[in-house]
């Protein structure tokens, strides 16, 4: 019994760990009863085409104070981030303020700005960094050639309520005492790998 429970205990984590893999068939777009969608095909295309996400870097949680307009081809915002009230260039004009946006940022020197009660101010200025195309990755046609050809694509993609830890729901259940997940940092997000074929 004791063997048996120990046995248990190191099982839970290692499953929870385990790569999500799935399965997606492009000739199945279009067949009754088909999960095979051509909006998912368009995703994981697309998700050929960028870097991955590690060479970008580890996103942050912003919550915007207040849209600014234009500046040098972004959106300028003030915001709350883990630097505090920060100045911040971001690519979407349509914020609403307070809401809370989850960017990549890089420091891109200060900006002077007045409040509104008249006050100039200096805030630490941040720009949203913007994921390249993979410039080696097929284009679609290409993509759709290859995989006739016999080509097995590995995709991977963070996909919301795929975590196998909580279910997608990101606070574990009441055995495990109802914490917000370690797994997906309570997003109920998990990466997984799709193996695309024709
Ligand atoms: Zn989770």
């Amino acid at each position: 019994m004791k063997t048996l429970l120990l046995c248990f205990l190191t099982l839970v984590p290692m499953f929870a760990k385990e790569e999500i893999h799935k399965e997606f068939k492009a000739s199945r777009i279009g067949t009754a009863n088909a999960l095979e969608t051509s909006a998912k095909f368009l995703e994981l295309w697309q998700a050929l085409r960028r870097p991955p996400p590690e060479t970008v870097g580890e996103p942050e949680r912003l919550v915007i104070i207040q849209a600014l307009g234009p500046k040098g081809g972004f959106h300028l915002y003030t915001a709350k981030g883990k630097a505090g009230t920060i100045a911040v260039l971001l690519v979407d004009p349509e914020l609403l303020e307070t809401r809370g946006v989850d960017v990549v940022l890089v420091e891109d020197g200060v900006c002077d700005l007045t409040t509104v009660m008249g006050a100039a101010k200096r805030y630490q200025q941040f720009k949203q960094v913007i994921a390249k195309e993979n410039p080696a990755a097929p284009d679609k046609e290409e993509f759709v050639r290859n995989l006739k050809d016999g080509r097995v694509y590995e995709i991977r993609l963070l996909e919301p309520g795929a975590c196998a830890s909580c279910f997608g729901k990101g606070v574990l259940g009441a055995l495990r005492g109802r914490k917000p997940c370690p797994d997906c940092k309570g997003k109920g997000q998990a990466m997984v790998t799709w193996d695309v074929s024709w």
